[in-house]
């Protein structure tokens, strides 16, 4: 059971900051002034602050301080080549506790993306086993979702080339951090990645997260709720996964996350993903924020056996 990816691949991961605007979906505006860094915490100021700035990567006169977005080899997504993974032994992943779901969330809408925390900070849902290190657990940090404006795009990941209209990212770091923002520095981060599947009808599985989203379409709104509108990832976490180590995908683009995306789809009707169609961000911008694949650079993926 134990690897070598468990060892030296811990990650975060996180979903590229894009601004879209009518006309290019996918790098067209600036950053937010505020909220940038919403999702993770705040990391490292002044590798963050110029960040995945979409306008300087297609915009080669602006000034930009270039950060792991614009230089690094080990970056996130990529395209999962399933028919080159190697298979290693892998113990399922698991929730140690119910924490998750039986405690008061929140549903934010920070103009970056639909982000899911614990109200209360002192709790501290746990998760282990997958490529995760061994006898260490991982604390849930948030759950935030990417996608596009279409039903045809808005994965991140895409699995030996197919694009999916959603990806959902949970956010762990290692026990032995002392939060989020530590775990970043000592690469202690791994984001667990749900695939969503479009599908005629409405999936009831995904109703009570969906009627939430509905909540927060305004832009910097908030909602308070159950932790029993997210019991549907217990359906899906224990799924066999690929996993390999990449980078955040905005936010500076740190690399040492450790990235597992589960192979069993999560069914979405089309009127559930049109909720987060919906979702407003900047200047009442349709909101998507998905990034594009990047190079293998000669990385290893693998996949459990099951
Ligand atoms: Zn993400």
């Amino acid at each position: 059971m134990t690897t070598a990816l468990d060892l030296c691949l811990l990650g975060v991961l996180f979903a590229q900051q894009t601004v879209p605007s009518a006309g290019n979906p996918i790098f067209s505006s600036v950053l937010p002034s505020t909220g940038f860094f919403g999702w993770y915490g705040t990391p490292n100021t002044t590798e963050s602050i110029t960040e995945h700035s979409p306008t300087a990567e297609h915009s080669p006169t602006k000034k930009h301080e270039l950060t792991f977005c614009d230089t690094g080899t080990l970056q996130s997504p990529i395209d999962i080549n399933v028919a080159t993974c190697k298979t290693k032994d892998f113990p399922p992943v698991t929730f140690l506790d119910d924490i998750l779901f039986n405690s008061e969330i929140q549903y934010e809408n920070n103009c970056e993306t639909v982000k899911i925390t614990l109200i209360d900070k002192t709790l501290k849902p746990k998760v282990q086993g997958g490529a995760l290190a061994p006898g260490s657990t991982y604390i849930v940090d948030n759950i935030h979702f990417h996608w596009g404006t279409k039903n045809t795009e808005g994965c991140e990941h895409t699995i030996a080339g197919k694009k999916f209209p959603m990806e959902a990212h949970m956010v762990l770091y290692k026990n032995t951090s002392k939060d989020f923002e530590d775990a970043l520095h000592k690469k202690e981060v791994a984001v667990l990645g749900f695939m969503f599947i479009l599908q005629a009808h409405p999936n009831e599985a995904l109703h009570a997260m969906v009627a939430n989203v509905t909540e927060i379409l305004q832009p910097h709104t908030t909602f308070k709720t159950s932790g029993k509108s997210l019991v549907f990832l217990k359906d899906y976490i224990g799924s066999g996964f690929y996993t390999y180590t990449g980078s955040l995908t905005t936010h500076g683009c740190a690399e040492g996350v450790l990235w597992t995306i589960f192979k069993k789809d999560i069914p979405i009707g089309k009127t559930q993903l049109i909720i987060f169609h919906d979702v407003i961000g900047e200047d009442a911008e349709e909101l998507q924020n998905w990034r594009a694949i990047k190079p293998y650079n000669n990385r290893e993926v693998y996949q459990s056996t099951f």
